[in-house]
């Protein structure tokens, strides 16, 4: 029977836990790989809003490097100082432009200013002085600038930022542009880029970002910092990339509150939280499935062996009765002494019978739920009483001490007089069947908190604790007792437990291995009033 329950065991971890362990073990491992693709898909996403920014104020610094050309050939020949209005309302339009320049050529001598200053702030002095820087600066950048003109030779016009040597915080962003009669020249945009940020970033910024990011413009050498979002450590941005127009600036982004490596986790936490649960659901799956059929493998065994071991117990008696009848029949017993023990002999095993019977149809009905029974008004110690004047002789005859002790002030009780009296008999029954040499049976009643209680206890093999609990069950016997010498079905017990049960009774049971046990049947006092 083991044999056959390992093997069940053997086939359901095969067939369920193997290949889910399996698959666990496999979803597991490719967690690595899943969250490293994750977080490359994140800082892609990140990567790409910051491109975008930059994106954003190349597009816009392209678009006034337009501008610029267009009003510059809107201007015509006109001299910038007669044209102030047109200048002052041209740089309103442009936010965070300081001014800018115009040169025909890098070795030009005399550069054109416009400046965002009203012409009254600036002095002839301050001209002289912002062309040599402004010159210097051409000189400075002189591959720079032989490229835009070969890009510009190409049809293509690139804008450039430079280094600035103008006034400090600004910066200076140079591309080649026509004039309408074909001149290229030279235009240098000189921008506040602290100002571009908040005035033209900003808004950008503000939109890109909404709630998920924040994205942060720096430059520490100024001191400068923007951030989408007041309230943010500078020192958190998960990306940083230089602005292509202010290269000493950078623009940085983050996701709001956590890091991606925060929501990677996350997942992976909440991944393995599912995994196991889904494990523990599993082998608690398995586990139960074992259990029930290890329990039916169990029971189908039990019954098997009840059949051949009532077969058994039906057969002897019935073969005693019929050779000693068939005897006695043959006239072949000459002496009456003779005759009167095979007549015994006869009884008894008649006797024997009808008890096996007996149990097992009072078991049938029990598990049928058909026994019915009847409850009246009796004294327990009468009931004891009388099982023991029925078994004292026989008791007595097979060598057995035996004694009954009663507690004379157990009140009245509502009892089944006669399935309580089997209770009792079949514990006896059990004392003597399971007693080695020492026999000596007691029957004591007493009380015990709000039970009246009736004990049988004998001084035999005793039941290992272990099958203490089970001893109850149908059909069980203990195998390691000597269930070969000992006739039993297995059912006496669990009758005695079915009849406590209809009492609203308990059954304690106190029993060490060749010591003794001690049966305790409890009735409630308040027992058979339903
Ligand atoms: P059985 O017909 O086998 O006696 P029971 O249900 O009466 O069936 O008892 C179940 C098992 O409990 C017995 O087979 C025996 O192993 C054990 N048992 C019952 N009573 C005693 C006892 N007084 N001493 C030792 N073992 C006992």
């Amino acid at each position: 029977m083991n044999k056959t329950i390992k093997k069940i065991g053997l086939i359901l971890v095969i067939i369920i836990l193997l290949p889910a362990v399996f698959l666990i073990v496999n979803e597991l491992a490719s967690f690595n790989e899943n969250e490293k693709v994750l977080e490359k898909i994140y800082s892609g996403q990140l990567e790409a809003i910051l491109f975008s920014v930059n994106q954003y104020s190349e597009d816009v610094a392209g678009s006034w490097a337009t501008k610029v050309d267009v009003f510059l050939d809107e201007l015509g020949n006109v001299s910038a100082r007669s044209s102030y209005e047109k200048i002052d309302s041209f740089f309103v339009e442009l936010p965070s432009l300081v001014g800018f320049f115009i040169a025909d050529s890098i070795k030009d001598s005399q550069l054109d200013f416009f400046s965002s200053l009203r012409e009254n702030q600036l002095v002839d002095e301050d001209y002289d002085s912002l062309n040599i820087v402004a010159k210097n600066l051409l000189q400075d950048n002189q591959k720079i600038i032989t490229r835009l003109f070969t890009y510009k030779r190409g049809g293509y016009r690139k804008i450039e930022p430079v280094e600035n040597k103008f006034v400090n915080q600004t910066s200076v962003l140079i591309f080649i542009e026509e004039t309408p009669d074909k001149i290229t020249r030279l235009i240098g945009l000189i921008l506040d880029p602290n100002e571009f940020v908040y005035r033209i970033l900003s808004p950008k910024i503000q939109e890109i970002a909404e709630q998920d990011f924040v994205i942060s413009v720096q430059n520490p050498k100024v001191n400068f910092a923007y951030n989408s979002t007041k309230d943010f450590e500078v020192t958190d941005l998960q990306q940083e990339r230089a602005l292509w127009i202010f290269p000493e600036y950078t623009v940085g982004i983050s996701l709001v509150g956590k890091t991606i490596e925060d929501l990677v986790q996350q997942r992976v936490i909440t991944n393995i939280i599912l995994i196991s649960l889904l494990t523990s659901i599993l082998i608690l799956g398995v586990w139960i499935v074992y259990r029930n059929v290890k329990r039916e493998v169990q029971l189908a065994q039990i019954k098997s062996d009840f059949v051949s071991n009532v077969s058994h117990e039906l057969r002897t008696p019935l073969a005693l009765i019929s050779m000693f009848s068939e005897t006695l029949e043959m006239d072949r017993v000459k002496s009456d002494e003779k005759k009167k023990e095979y007549y015994k002999i006869i009884s008894r095993e008649a006797n024997r019978l009808g008890k096996i019977v007996n149990s097992i149809l009072n078991f049938s009905k029990m598990e049928a739920g058909k026994r019915k029974y009847n409850f009246v008004e009796s004294y327990i110690n009468d009931v004891a009483e009388n099982v023991c004047s029925s078994y004292k002789f026989h008791l007595e005859h097979l060598g057995f001490t035996f004694s009954l002790v009663k507690d004379e002030t157990i009140p009245i009780l509502k009892l089944d007089e006669e399935a309580v009296s089997e209770a009792i008999v079949n514990l006896v029954d059990n004392a003597v069947k399971y007693s080695g040499d020492n026999k000596e049976i007691k029957i004591h009643t007493g009380k015990e908190n709000n039970y009246a209680f009736v004990e049988v206890e004998d001084r035999g093999i005793g039941i290992p604790e272990k099958d203490q609990k089970k001893i109850f069950d149908k059909f069980f016997r203990v195998s390691s007792g000597n269930i070969h010498n000992v006739k039993g079905s297995g059912l006496g017990l669990s009758i005695v437990k079915h009849i406590m049960d209809a009492h609203k009774g308990k059954i304690e049971l106190f029993s060490e291995v060749n010591k003794g046990s001690k049966f305790r049947l409890l009735f409630p006092f308040n027992s058979g009033k339903h």
